[in-house]
């Protein structure tokens, strides 16, 4: 008998018939015997319907408090109407939000991190025989106060949950299928992953995957949390995310995925004095504005001067650019410049490791469809690319050929 954690999201809960056919699937998980603890979002659009009408009277500074206990209300929802739809169904069920289970979280709201979790209540459920159907995205602060996990923040419920059960697998029910090669809106021929290192997921949702919360893939890998990414739509095994042998390594395909991000912008600052202190005379107070900086690249000095170039989110790049420019003459005057209609383009796998010759094999494919690269930086298991914007469906799916990605079955004519 073993003990799944279910995650099902905004989409797999949206109107009152799929919450139907969402207690239909936990009914036959334990008619087959098997322990569920049920974890959901709220029904797809409605957190984005809270924040609108909170903005609508907070134009300016949201109160985080308040809006944390508005935005709690949507998984609320969810879960009473799931365990309604359980119970007609006789399947014994019980609902639970974050601070009635005790998911005990830092104090930072609106982006909460889950600091304990108390699993008596649930256990006691489960011993029972009643399924408990709890709140993702939130949780209470020590001094009782509701927290949010930040935007998408049920994963990271449902893998934290499964961690602190000791849960056998922590299932995520979404709108695809499971995790792969590429977007197969931009390559019909991106073929699901039967398995991914929690690494490989980590680069492809920090890279523009959307699959699943980072947060959630960083817990699940520092817990060893098995991790499955499944339909709840359409039967099937979905992508198993977990940590790879050394001899798994060794005969997996080099290369996972392609991974690709489209809003980003760069931005060049030539000509500053090549001395210490200059790297961080310029990233430190772009930092101190909160904004992230991705790649970093800085060139060779010459003549006592040197060059800067970095990427950032492109609805940070008129603040970044405003902000340099402001700055020019404690920069030692280097002039400001940029292109806010960039994409991130990467090929990912834990395969890079013992493989040599994949950065030249991208590079190559890359100039045989005629795309320049502005510009590179590579890690163990990734190579990653900045290219025009127009050309990154081309990118994608020059790449996802290169490394013989698509679907073996499906005929490429
Ligand atoms: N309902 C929350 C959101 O839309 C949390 C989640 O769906 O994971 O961000
Ligand atoms: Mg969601």
């Amino acid at each position: 008998m073993a003990l799944y954690v279910m995650k099902y999201g905004g989409t797999s809960v949206g109107s009152v018939e799929r919450i139907r056919r969402v207690a239909d699937q936990v009914a036959a998980v334990r008619a087959g015997g098997d322990d569920a603890v049920i974890v959901v979002s709220a029904m797809s659009g409605e957190t984005n319907r809270l924040v609108a009408m909170a903005r609508e009277i907070m134009p300016a500074t949201v109160d985080t408090r308040e809006l944390d206990v508005l935005l709690s209300t949507g998984e609320q929802v969810t879960i009473a109407l799931l365990s309604m739809a359980l119970k007609a169904l006789n399947c014994d069920a019980r609902s639970w939000t974050g601070a009635q289970v005790r998911v005990l979280t830092d104090a930072a709201h609106s982006k909460a991190r889950i600091v304990d979790i108390n699993t008596d209540r649930l256990r006691a459920d489960i011993e029972a025989g009643c399924v408990p159907v709890v709140a993702g995205f939130q949780g209470v602060d020590e001094q009782g106060n509701i927290t949010t996990l930040g935007r998408g923040g049920s994963d990271t419920s449902a893998v934290a949950l499964a961690a602190a059960l000791g849960a056998d697998e922590c299932r995520i029910y979404t709108d695809v299928d499971g995790v792969y090669t590429t977007d197969p809106r931009v390559e019909s021929r991106a073929r699901r992953l039967d398995r991914i290192t929690f690494e490989e997921m980590l680069e492809m949702a920090s890279l523009g995957s959307k699959v699943l919360q980072i947060r959630a893939v960083e817990f699940a890998g520092n817990y060893n949390v098995p991790l499955r990414v499944l339909s709840s739509f359409e039967p099937g095994p979905g992508t198993l995310i977990t940590y790879d042998t050394e001899e798994d390594e060794m005969e997996q395909a080099v290369v996972s995925g392609i991974a690709f991000a489209r809003d980003e912008a760069q931005v060049t600052i030539t000509g500053v004095p090549d001395r210490p202190g200059i790297a961080y005379a310029i990233l430190g107070p772009i930092s101190d504005l909160n904004i992230v900086v991705d790649m970093i690249i800085q060139n060779v000095g010459a003549d006592g001067l040197t060059d800067f170039t970095f990427t950032v989110n492109r609805d940070d790049y008129a603040r970044v650019i405003e902000h340099l420019r402001s700055q020019s003459s404690e920069l030692g005057g280097g002039s400001v410049s940029g292109d806010d209609r960039v994409a991130k383009l990467s090929v990912v796998g834990v395969g890079m490791r013992s493989h040599a010759g994949i950065a030249s094999r991208m590079f190559r494919a890359l100039s045989e469809a005629g795309i320049n690269l502005r510009l590179i930086s590579t890690s163990e298991i990734k190579v990653s690319v900045v290219i025009d914007e127009k050309y990154l469906e081309l990118g994608v799916r020059s790449l996802h050929e290169e490394f013989e990605l698509a679907n073996a079955s499906v005929d490429p004519d």
